[in-house]
């Protein structure tokens, strides 16, 4: 019964966002698939989380819109996410509330979802409110200034975003905690969110595939056409490590830094 209502919720919000166009197509049936698997075995806390970081990072995409327009191209074409970024984010939530559902209900496992949770809203965030620092980044391995919206490049402005993401998410996480174990619960998700939002960083620096087009004479994460029409070259990183596998990845290292150190601490 509750897995049926969840695909039903989930159907209504994955409808609602592809008609605001926060969803395209595809992204919609990825979402009700992780959505409802997500709130159908996971229930009130688990559906809790994925709509924080959901509403919380559609909002920040949209918002702003036009300076981040003027500021990177990276946000010149739509904020609509399709499936292959849905699953980024939210796969691992879906696998962990089906482990969560064949097992015991163990706690670790919830704890592991709220940090990735965490990690995907400390990265969305830290991304969206980023570019808008009036300072211009500075590569995270090599402390190199690089142009607004080039992968891996960090700001005072986006780190205190990422923190935020991550905050929000443990506070809600926490809703759902025994009195006693608030605030280590709390620090753990914000501490797995936020290195997750590194980590990310670390990748988009190193081993994210990165590409060059030859026309505006730029650095592009696009590929095989860049938003100006020409075909783009490779210019470093691994072909097969693109946006989404990098998002994945935080998503993995925020659930594995939540559940490593609320297994360590309790
Ligand atoms: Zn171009």
């Amino acid at each position: 019964m509750q897995i049926l209502l969840g695909f039903f919720l989930a159907a209504i919000v994955a409808v609602l966002a592809w008609r605001v166009g926060a969803l395209s197509r595809s992204g919609m049936v990825a979402a009700i698939v992780t959505g409802g698997l997500i709130f159908g075995l996971g229930g009130l806390p688990w559906a809790t989380l994925l709509l924080t970081f959901f509403i919380s990072s559609s909002a920040l995409s949209r918002a702003y819109k036009k300076q981040k327009a003027i500021l990177a191209e990276k946000f010149s074409k739509g904020s609509q996410r399709d499936w292959g970024q849905v699953l980024a984010n939210g796969g691992l939530g879906a696998a962990l509330a089906l482990a969560y559902a064949l097992t015991r209900q163990p706690e670790w496992l919830w704890v592991a979802f709220a940090g990735s949770m965490a990690a995907v809203n400390a990265d969305t965030w830290s991304t969206e409110l980023g570019v808008l620092s009036l300072i211009p980044p500075r590569l995270i391995t090599s402390g190199k200034r690089v142009e607004r919206g080039t992968s891996g490049g960090i700001t005072l402005t986006g780190s205190m975003a990422a923190l935020g993401g991550a905050a929000l998410v443990g506070f809600f996480a926490i809703l759902f905690t025994p009195a006693p174990e608030l605030l280590t619960k709390l620090l753990v998700i914000i501490l797995a969110g936020f290195v997750g939002a590194l980590f990310d960083s670390i990748l988009g620096a190193t081993v994210q595939a990165i590409y060059w087009c030859p026309k505006c004479n730029k650095e592009t994460e696009r590929h095989p056409v860049h938003t100006c029409g020409s075909p783009t070259n490779q210019l470093r990183g691994l072909k097969w490590f693109n946006n989404d596998v990098v998002n994945f990845a935080c998503s993995l290292m925020g659930g594995l830094v939540a559940a490593g150190v609320w297994l360590i601490l309790r």
